[in-house]
């Protein structure tokens, strides 16, 4: 046990404190527990804090007046104090891993050291209690001074429970900027097939947060290296990659595809949201219409000045200070001092679809600055017009 309190440990934890002292002051337990702990000695941030306890989940649910039943089956409450939210867990043990997947089925234990043995890494498998002492049974603090990713006992045994762990690997090594410890890492190869049983979902959110941290493009490398990806739609394609720590996931992902060749059909195997579709097509669309040499202003007012910066930017078209200085006379139709009304009344014709193909022509007139947008001037725009629709 590590003696670890201190200013920082107050500072940090701050009026968490008070909930596990809460418990204690009911006869029980409590800790925090993983991620927290972790950030917390490598003096990072973190945002969400986690506590488990030896209280059942009716009992967590007596002693605090506002829970919410999270999952209540793997004996997870969430606990609303002073404006903060807070998942406490009951120390469990998980049992039948089938199918190298996370269990559906926990069995609550009464000793903090039997929890922190189900957890992947020695350095997610640390507590500290409310004086700030350290509870370390796994030589996590060694490993994360170190800068080690090791799986809390055999790497073997335990990515064959669950499959997910060895992403896992990969995702925390580009969090922390750590190394895959050489068992941990020889286990993912001898393993790798494995994440085959893992659902996609689980997979893309562990990917995910792995393009979104400052070591991405070296865990990456590593995860191809090791052949696990040969095992997962879309980055089983995957050969080409750069630096994504400053994009989105949809950026990263539109990135992959076009630099890999991969299509769309195969990304939809991640069963991303539609937003994060939408997004990807769209910028699928922008680089389109880059080649048609559609004029910049017409692709900013159409999709907007971030998306075709972002454009601009990965395929290196030109400064992307340029785009910041384009202006727009116009932002979108409703500006245009004309009304559909005015259009049709010149025009003289039944509504159809000339009207559309009218409208954009007044628009892109004006965005060219071929045409003012004014009143008067987009009316003898249309009279000259009218004898060629
Ligand atoms: P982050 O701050 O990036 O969320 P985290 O450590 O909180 O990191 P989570 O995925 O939120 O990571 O998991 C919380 C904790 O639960 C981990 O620190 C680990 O102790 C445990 N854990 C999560 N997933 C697994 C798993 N598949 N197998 C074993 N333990 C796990
Ligand atoms: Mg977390």
């Amino acid at each position: 046990m590590l003696e670890y309190s201190n200013e920082l440990f107050k500072e940090k934890f701050n009026t968490a404190v008070e909930i596990l002292k809460i418990f204690e002051n009911n006869n029980f337990k409590a800790y925090f527990v993983g991620g927290c702990v972790r950030d917390y000695i490598l003096k990072k941030e973190f945002s969400d804090i986690d506590i488990t306890t030896n209280a059942l989940p009716e009992e967590i649910k007596t002693i605090f007046d506002r829970t919410i039943d999270t999952g209540i089956k793997h004996g997870t409450v969430t606990i609303f104090h002073k404006g903060n939210y807070y998942e406490v867990t009951t120390f469990r043990t998980e049992l039948d891993y089938t199918n190298h997947r996370s269990p559906d089925k926990v069995e609550f234990v009464s000793s903090l050291e039997k929890d922190l043995e189900r957890r992947d890494f020695t350095i997610n498998a640390m507590a500290l209690d409310s004086r700030g002492r350290l509870y370390d049974f796994h030589n996590g603090l060694s490993d994360l001074n170190h800068k080690i990713i090791r799986t809390v006992n055999s790497p073997n045994e335990r990515f064959n429970e669950d499959a997910l762990r060895m992403l896992r690997a990969f995702r925390f090594s580009s969090k922390l900027e750590f190394k895959i410890e050489d068992e941990t890492y020889n286990a993912i190869v001898k393993n790798k097939e494995l994440i085959k049983f893992v659902s996609i979902e689980r997979v893309v959110v562990e990917f995910k947060k792995l393009l979104q941290e400052k070591g991405n493009k070296n865990a990456l490398g590593q995860l191809i290296s090791s052949k696990i990806g040969c095992y997962i739609p879309f980055i089983k394609f995957i050969e080409e990659y750069t630096d994504f720590a400053d994009f989105t996931f949809s950026q990263a992902l539109y990135w992959l595809m076009y630099f890999n060749n991969i299509e769309l059909l195969e990304l939809k195997k991640l069963k991303l949201s539609n937003n994060e579709i939408k997004k990807i097509k769209k910028y699928k669309k922008i680089k389109l219409e880059f080649d048609k040499k559609t004029p910049l202003e017409v692709m900013i007012y159409d999709f907007g000045r971030e998306d075709v910066k972002f454009i601009v930017d990965i395929f290196k078209i030109m400064s992307t200070e340029k785009i910041k200085d384009i202006y727009l006379p116009i932002l979108n139709f409703s500006e245009i001092e004309i009304t559909s009304e005015e259009i049709i009344k010149i025009i003289n014709k039944k509504p159809g679809s000339w009207i559309k193909e009218v409208s954009r022509l007044i628009e892109v007139n004006i965005l060219l600055n071929n045409l003012q947008n004014n009143n008067k001037g987009i009316i003898d725009f249309l009279l000259k017009l009218k004898d060629k629709i």
